[in-house]
């Protein structure tokens, strides 16, 4: 009979999700079998466990399935053929598990595979005590990193990934949206020598969080306009802005609030589409980038310069450390927006 091991799986289609015992999973070729140390709660994890319509339409076909996909652990056993990563490495893993063979994988565009399959989403996730993934998307962390921050290599690299659309150094950067990865984009944006960053973020909670990781000016969109804030505040726009909220509003206020000539690099998701004032971004000719996932592997290598310099500290992000067993409660803080990255402990 198979080994058991505790998952929080997604059962039903509604609501919620069950820590439940479930064998388990053997290495095939070229995998390796990850005993989970720390796993975080993404963003989409709650789109998973609340179930809308996105879920219901990517992962209705699937259940049930374990959830999670950002994790650190250490690899306990590996398959045949493989041979860049041992038994007893802390790892990482790159979450996206690409083809090879798409047009955008021959151009080494991995980050765009055709036939992306995501852990946590198109198959079974690491909010449980053992995963497996394929060994060429484990990446080894660094041993001066923390369990926690080696959790979070995986959003961190979205901001990594958007901080690197275009050089940050000597400019003025806005960050919309202040959740875990706005709040690391403010880091990496002082890392990468932006002169003044500016913050905005409806949540005082979260825009406090900006001012902790360098932020030079904490702004509250909701209370004050962003773009007449932001004129005072630099006379004629910022250089850069990276949006991470995906709000209708937020992107506006990028393309409103960015000096001509300047770029907008986009992770935030808007949940629906977006109307847009497009004469402003031509006429402004502001270069406008679509960011996704991270690049494989520059992405990572960034992330792994900025940590091992101590340029770069996203723990005052990681705000609650809470057990497995506790994962609900960790759905809870990020639905009242009382958190930063919430990190469970599995092993
Ligand atoms: P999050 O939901 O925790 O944070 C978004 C923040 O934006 C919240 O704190 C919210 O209060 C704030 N916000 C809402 N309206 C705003 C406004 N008008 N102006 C400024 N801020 C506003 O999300 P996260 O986990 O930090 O991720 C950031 C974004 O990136 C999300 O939209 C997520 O879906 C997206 N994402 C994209 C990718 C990708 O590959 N493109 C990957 C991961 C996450
Ligand atoms: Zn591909």
């Amino acid at each position: 009979m198979a080994e058991m091991m505790r998952a929080i799986v997604k059962t039903t289609p509604g609501r919620g999700a069950e820590l439940l015992e479930v064998p388990r999973p053997e290495p095939g070729a070229g995998d390796a079998l990850i005993r989970v140390i720390a796993t975080s709660i993404c963003g989409t994890d709650h789109h998973i466990y609340e179930w809308n319509a996105w879920a219901e339409g990517r992962i209705g076909p699937r259940i049930p399935q374990t959830m999670g996909h950002e994790f650190c652990g250490v690899v306990e056993a590996v398959g045949e053929g493989v041979d860049q990563i041992a038994v007893g490495d802390r790892v990482s893993a790159e979450t996206h598990i690409v083809c090879h063979t798409c047009i955008p994988c021959r151009r080494g565009q991995y980050e765009v595979c055709l036939n992306t399959s995501i852990l946590g989403v198109d198959r079974d996730g690491c909010f449980a005590d053992y995963i497996v993934v394929p060994a060429e998307n484990l990446w080894k962390t660094p041993p001066e990193l923390s369990d926690n921050v080696a959790s979070a290599l995986e959003p961190l690299g979205n901001a990594v990934h958007t901080a690197m659309a275009e050089p940050l150094e000597g400019k003025r950067v806005l960050v919309t949206g202040i959740g875990p990865i706005g709040a690391f984009s403010v880091g990496v944006a002082k890392a990468h020598g932006a002169t003044e960053v500016f913050a905005s973020e409806p949540n005082p909670y979260r825009r406090s969080l900006a001012g902790v990781m360098g932020a030079d000016h904490l702004i509250d969109p909701i209370a004050t306009s962003l773009t007449g804030t932001i004129m005072e505040l630099t006379g004629d726009g910022v250089d850069a802005v990276l949006e991470m909220s995906g709000h209708p509003t937020a992107i506006q206020d990028a393309i409103s609030c960015v000096i001509p000539g300047g770029h907008i690099a986009q992770l935030g998701l808007p949940p629906d589409r977006v109307t847009l004032d497009l004469n402003e971004l031509i006429f402004k000719g502001i270069r406008y980038y679509g960011i996704v996932g991270r690049k494989i592997w520059e992405t990572w290598e960034e992330m792994d310069r900025l940590l091992a310099a101590g340029e770069l500290d996203i723990s005052p992000v990681l705000t609650h450390t809470l057990e497995l067993e506790a994962f609900e409660e960790g759905i809870r803080l990020m639905e009242a927006g009382e958190c930063g990255k919430v990190v469970l402990t599995v092993s």
